[in-house]
């Protein structure tokens, strides 16, 4: 009847174009600079050390 089948959860692909995006500009995981261990990126500049938990990069 409508469209709306079509597109049932429209959130996670805008959650995935962000990080597509954020992929750009950060790598994708750096050392945790704590412990050092390696830290896969969560979002543009949040990265997750599995010790530590979540974590930021300094903005410049
Ligand atoms: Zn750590």
């Amino acid at each position: 009847m409508t469209d709306e089948r079509r597109s049932p959860s429209g959130g996670w692909r805008e959650v995935y174009s962000e990080m597509a995006v954020s992929t750009d500009h950060e790598p994708d995981s750096l050392l945790c600079p704590t412990c050092g261990d390696d830290c896969p990126r969560l979002r543009t500049a949040t990265y997750w050390c599995r010790t530590h938990g979540a974590w930021r990069v300094a903005a410049c």
